[in-house]
């Protein structure tokens, strides 16, 4: 599978020549195997997805399966700016759970409101389908076998296991870690070869933030370790970190402890 970041930041989106390296989209991670692209959220990283995949293959014809780990702002932002799904002849694929008896139609359909966008989810020209998606459960996307985990957030945000082939890839982010480690989340990304983890806090910081529902990267290095997961990729950082900082505060320190820990950057692509 090829995994590409499109957006990596946390909350809201950054910009500014502080922000260069490490990029300032807000949460889109694109994945694809053979002619099957899976989008994880839909954060304003997607619009940058949306124009590379047109300049890439066309206009029309695309097929696109969009989950979301869950409905904060940073993670469904960038959906009425992604361009295939205004083309006729595209098929969007929305999946998420149903929450507070909004449905993932629901959710999106309400961000598209006249009063706050000018063109409904309905006046979309692509043929856009929703699934319901809940924890515990495995869902087939053509070669893709994908698992879904509940993790510790505020209202909740499904971790996604996602495996093709003999490889794999877990995304945990919006998650808070608890005074010791989860183990259930430890056995849902057991032996990954990336783990995809929210360090939006660095561990000075993190006092001051204790239910905001977000981790660590000491954390992180913690769970991945005990799972044995391969490497992992640090992600959701925080909009106030800019590049010397996540250089300095969380690059430098991270690998101090643990060799295979990287911030990710916006526009990374790594095939495993
Ligand atoms: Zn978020
Ligand atoms: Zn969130």
């Amino acid at each position: 599978m090829i995994i590409k970041y499109y957006g990596v930041r946390g909350s809201i989106p950054v910009s500014g020549k502080e922000y260069v390296k490490y990029g300032g989209n807000t949460t889109c991670i694109v994945i694809k195997e053979a002619n099957t692209i899976l989008v994880i959220d839909a954060g304003s990283g997607i619009r940058l997805f949306g124009r590379d995949l047109i300049k890439q293959n066309g206009f029309s014809g695309h097929k696109i399966n969009i989950l979301f780990t869950h409905y904060h702002w940073d993670h469904i932002l960038g959906f009425p700016f992604f361009t295939p799904a205004y083309i006729k002849g595209n098929e969007i694929n929305l999946y998420g759970e149903t929450k507070y008896n909004m449905s993932v139609q629901d959710v999106l359909k309400k961000q598209q409101q006249f009063i706050n966008f000018p063109v409904e989810l309905s006046g979309m020209m692509s043929k856009i389908n929703f699934f319901e998606i809940k924890e515990n459960e495995e869902i087939n996307i053509g070669p893709f076998t994908i698992q879904t985990l509940k993790i510790n957030h505020p209202g909740g945000t499904l971790a996604y296991r996602i495996e093709v082939k003999n490889t794999n890839c877990c995304i945990v982010t919006d998650y808070e870690h608890f005074s010791v480690p989860d183990n259930k989340l430890i056995e849902f990304i057991k032996d990954t070869n990336i783990l995809v983890y929210d360090s939006q806090f660095t561990p000075e910081e993190y006092p001051k933030y204790i239910g905001w529902g977000h981790s660590t990267y000491d954390e992180g290095i913690k769970v991945a370790q005990l799972a044995n997961a391969k490497e992992i990729h640090l992600c959701h950082h925080a909009p106030e970190h800019d590049d010397d900082f996540i250089d300095n505060n969380i690059l430098k320190k991270a690998k101090i402890k643990y060799e295979n820990v990287f911030p990710i950057q916006e526009g990374w692509e790594i095939e495993i």
